[in-house]
């Protein structure tokens, strides 16, 4: 773009309308070509907007006052919206997001992966899209003496007190509730991050939707914390779907959540969900898909893609715990998983076991390795499923599937762009896209989730 000069001040106000949203859901205005990004403004909406900051290419303002509506635009529900960085879209109707979705993944396919012949399908949404996770990972800290846990108000580390979140599970809101409540009884102390002092970190609920059984993870900074047995006793009275309350040791001066010391102090130390008819055991750091339903639906299609008679041998690449290799299994005749977290492939494992499944294998490492190093021992798959973390598949993995030549490859995707990109490579090699599925996993924000067939070309 040839810019003449910055047509925009700091602190002034200009009228513009919006035409366009970026990824992370800020509206997109433009003066005379210059692009100003805004917090919460729609497409279409006609609106002042005070300038906040000015950069070389780009500036970016703060809603003054809407004049002209989005036919999208609807109240946000919850009352702490503006201040919490959780929800992004909450201002938009559901059916709005679910569009914008879609169209996010049409043009990035476009933009960077050249794609425009493929169908992107209408996003699968939820019908009730709240109360939709089955974890809460919620900080703890003090204000003025007493214990406070909450949220982070955006772009920061202060704390706001806080006891519902209108996308978790109740269920997880009212265990958090009942440990701040009991907690705060028994004076344990919050934890300062500026000062690396007290006791209580976060606490961690999981919940397994369709079991209903609750986990408890007490994070602290040290072993110690005072009145542990009362603790542990009263919560349990409080809420009796608790099957596990573990105590994990995070002594570091950090921003990441767990320590590496987990002890039991009550009960067991996982608890079990279902996705479809699996069964899975979830651990206190076990990675695991945190909307339920969602879920299923994501793998279903997975499933239908991957177009299984009974005969196939499958890989699956990046496999977490084995949720997708143990759906993929109920319908090959094997399935390969890798996994580059140790931890992860052990739960994978115990999983297969759990389900009485003997048709997958599972391996630790790098599937950029290792894949390659199944096909020189002759392993040849003919269905491939990759599901890559956000920055997508390392190339020599890519170079491998382009040498193993599965029928299909289904890749499941948390970042339209590296998918768009992996795509273009793939098509580059022996491949067409077929068709693109949104799945919307995290109604009110930004992110979403694809699957994407592809097809070996005669
Ligand atoms: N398929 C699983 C997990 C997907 S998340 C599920 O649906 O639950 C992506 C996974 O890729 C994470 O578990 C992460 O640990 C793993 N991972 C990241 N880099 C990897 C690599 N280079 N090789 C193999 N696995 C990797």
């Amino acid at each position: 773009m040839k810019q003449e000069s910055v047509p925009v001040q700091k602190n002034q106000i200009v009228d513009v309308t919006f035409e366009d949203l970026t990824h992370d859901g800020a509206g997109v205005a433009k003066i005379n070509g210059f692009p100003i990004f805004v917090q919460r403004a729609l497409p279409g909406e006609a609106s002042k907007v005070k300038i906040i900051k000015v950069k070389k290419n780009y500036a970016f303002g703060r809603l003054m006052e809407t004049v002209k509506e989005s036919p999208f635009r609807v109240a946000a529900p919850c009352p702490i919206f503006e201040q919490c960085g959780g929800c992004q879209m909450q201002h938009m109707s559901y059916g709005g997001q679910l569009k914008f979705k879609q169209k996010q993944v049409q043009d990035v396919l476009e933009r960077i992966g050249g794609i425009t012949n493929v169908k992107v399908h209408p996003t699968f949404g939820m019908d009730e899209p709240w109360r939709y996770r089955n974890k809460a990972q919620v900080p703890f800290g003090e204000e003025e003496g007493g214990l406070i846990a909450g949220f982070y108000a955006e772009r920061s580390h202060r704390i706001i007190d806080m006891e519902a979140c209108m996308i978790q599970n109740e269920k997880n809101d009212e265990v958090i509730k009942v440990v701040k409540d009991i907690a705060k009884k028994y004076g344990v102390r919050g934890y300062d991050d500026q000062k690396h002092k007290g006791t209580l970190r976060h606490v961690v609920t999981r919940h397994g939707k369709k079991t209903d059984e609750l986990m408890v993870v007490i994070i602290t900074k040290g072993k110690e914390l005072p009145n542990k047995k009362n603790i542990v006793h009263e919560i349990r009275e409080a809420i009796p779907n608790v099957k596990s309350i573990v105590q994990n040791i995070n002594p570091k001066r950090t921003n990441v959540i767990f320590g590496d010391q987990t002890e039991v102090l009550w009960g067991e130390e996982v608890i079990y969900d279902f996705i479809g008819d699996i069964k899975f055991a979830i651990s206190a750091r076990s990675f695991y898909q945190v909307n339920p339903t969602q879920t299923e639906i994501l793998y279903n299609k997975t499933l239908e893609y991957a177009g299984l008679t009974g005969h196939e041998t499958v890989i699956d690449a990046y496999c977490g715990i084995g949720t997708i290799s143990l759906f993929l299994a109920q319908k090959a005749k094997h399935v390969y998983g890798v996994e580059i977290v140790p931890e992860a492939i052990t739960d994978a494992k115990n999983n297969a076991k759990l389900n009485n499944m003997d048709n997958v294998d599972f391996a630790v490492g790098e599937a950029e390795k290792v894949i390659p190093w199944w096909y020189s021992q002759g392993i040849r798959a003919d269905v491939i499923v990759v599901d890559p973390p956000r920055k997508g598949c390392d190339e020599a993995l890519l170079e491998t599937i382009a040498k193993m030549k599965p029928e299909r490859v289904v890749y499941v995707s948390c970042n339209p762009a590296t998918l768009a990109r992996d795509l273009k490579y793939l098509e580059g090699n022996g491949f067409e896209t077929k068709e693109v599925q949104p799945v919307d996993m995290f109604p009110h924000t930004t992110h979403v989730e694809n699957v994407a067939l592809l097809e070996i070309k005669n």
